[in-house]
């Protein structure tokens, strides 16, 4: 795809592929006498949980729920609203949410605290991004695929406006956010 507003590739397809497979290798060792519920945090963490649940060894279950928040659209205001919530019980399910970029880390706040809310028997998270210096605190993240610098980023699930979802790697994004 020639795009002058795909900017350097931050996490190649190579480097993506052994990272992702790697977790998944460790959520199996992590969880083998207890199959976890992969709760996947549309639409960013398809691809993500998509790769990652076929490097984990274990019959896992899938659920997914989709998260907004207030304000502009490539910012988030740390107040977050439900679009679409999970169809399963989580009290006494051992849990893994995943989650494909986690930035100032509001978003996730919400996500544990309601989820914790439920009364699952465990609750994880496993994040394939990680962006260096923006939380407040070190977020409790069990799994990280990569910390990156602070910069926007596009691509293997991340969007702007909807679109460079379906690319194969992790790029700065060169564009106006506002297009
Ligand atoms: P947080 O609440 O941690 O600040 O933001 C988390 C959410 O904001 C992510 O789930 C994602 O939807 C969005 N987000 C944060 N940083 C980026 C980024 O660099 N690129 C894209 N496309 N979305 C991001």
């Amino acid at each position: 795809m020639i795009d002058p507003r795909i900017g350097r590739i931050v996490v190649g397809e190579d480097e993506l592929s052994e990272r992702v497979a790697a977790l998944g290798k460790q959520i199996t060792a992590d969880y083998t006498d207890r199959p976890p519920l992969l709760v996947g945090v549309l639409k960013g963490a398809f691809m993500f949980m998509s790769d990652l649940s076929r490097s984990i060894d274990l019959p896992v279950e899938f659920d997914f729920m989709a998260v907004a928040s207030y304000g502009s659209s490539t910012r988030t205001s740390g107040v977050v609203r439900i679009v679409k919530d999970l169809d399963i019980e989580l009290t006494g399910r051992h849990v893994v949410i995943v989650e494909d970029i986690v930035d100032s880390g509001l978003t996730l706040a919400y996500l544990r605290k309601t989820l914790a809310a439920r009364r699952p028997a465990s609750l994880e998270v496993c994040a394939l991004l990680l962006k260096e210096g923006l939380q407040k605190e070190e977020p409790d993240l069990k799994y990280v695929g990569f910390r990156i610098p602070p910069d926007f980023v596009i691509g293997y699930g991340l969007d702007v406006a909807e679109r460079y979802r379906n690319l194969p790697y992790v790029a700065e994004y060169a564009g106006s956010k506002q297009s």
